[in-house]
């Protein structure tokens, strides 16, 4: 792809784009209108045309656009035509309910392994993936070639175990632990997940403008 500035906000559309066109897709529809497709996403249909003329377009005047190479297309995009390696440092409450979660394994996201520096879980496993510990995590992920590190530890351990991460040789990090990283912006792009930020901003909704159900 050409090298051209992609706003984040772009980005953060692209896998819904993905996943309504796997969802028509599967329908067996062949191709779509922007307007039609904007009115499906509740989007504007300028809104759709001006995110995807940063790839290039896909679409044709009076035709619309087809649907499975849109899919595949914006896939390749995200990743999503190769196996992706995961590991999960920090084999706490978090990293079980992710690991248990098949969602990840059907789009070709791995998780291999699972990192702590906890005596007591090092050796168990979480649904078949084996505890190893963090000292060991170098090594692996060089033979295993890990593409991404998902950070799972308490606030207070997030920077040492980036850290950790940065110096195996892996450049992607999803983060969950509450806190801002920080890390070498040139070796490593960081991936926020923050659950309460998330559950503020619906708090805020809540609080300053409250649904009142109209009688
Ligand atoms: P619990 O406290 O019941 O284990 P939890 O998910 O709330 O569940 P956290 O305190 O968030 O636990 O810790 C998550 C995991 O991170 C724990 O298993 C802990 O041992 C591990 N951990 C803590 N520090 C590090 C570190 N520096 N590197 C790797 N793992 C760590």
């Amino acid at each position: 792809m050409k090298d051209v500035y992609i706003s984040k906000a772009v980005i953060k559309r692209l896998p819904r784009y993905h996943r309504f066109l796997g969802e028509l897709a599967k329908e067996g529809v062949e191709r779509i209108s922007s307007n039609d497709l904007a009115e499906m996403m509740n989007v504007t249909a300028s809104q759709i045309r001006q995110d995807l003329n940063h790839f290039g377009g896909f679409g044709q005047q009076g035709y619309g656009y087809n649907v499975r190479y849109l899919h595949e297309e914006i896939g390749n995009l995200l990743g999503l035509n190769k196996e992706h390696k995961m590991v999960i440092i920090g084999a706490g409450n978090l990293a079980r309910a992710i690991t248990n979660y098949y969602g990840f394994k059907e789009i070709g996201f791995l998780i291999v392994a699972l990192f702590d520096v906890n005596e007591e879980l090092i050796g168990s496993e979480i649904k078949g993936i084996p505890v190893r510990p963090l000292s060991e995590l170098s090594d692996f992920a060089k033979k295993e070639e890990i593409d991404l590190a998902i950070l799972t530890v308490p606030k207070d351990a997030a920077n040492a175990a980036a850290e950790e991460v940065v110096t195996a040789g892996i450049h992607y990090i999803w983060n969950f632990a509450p806190t801002e990283l920080i890390v070498d912006r040139k070796k490593v792009y960081v991936e926020n997940v923050h659950l309460v930020d998330s559950l503020l901003e619906l708090t805020f909704e809540m609080t300053t403008r409250p649904i009142k159900e109209s009688k």
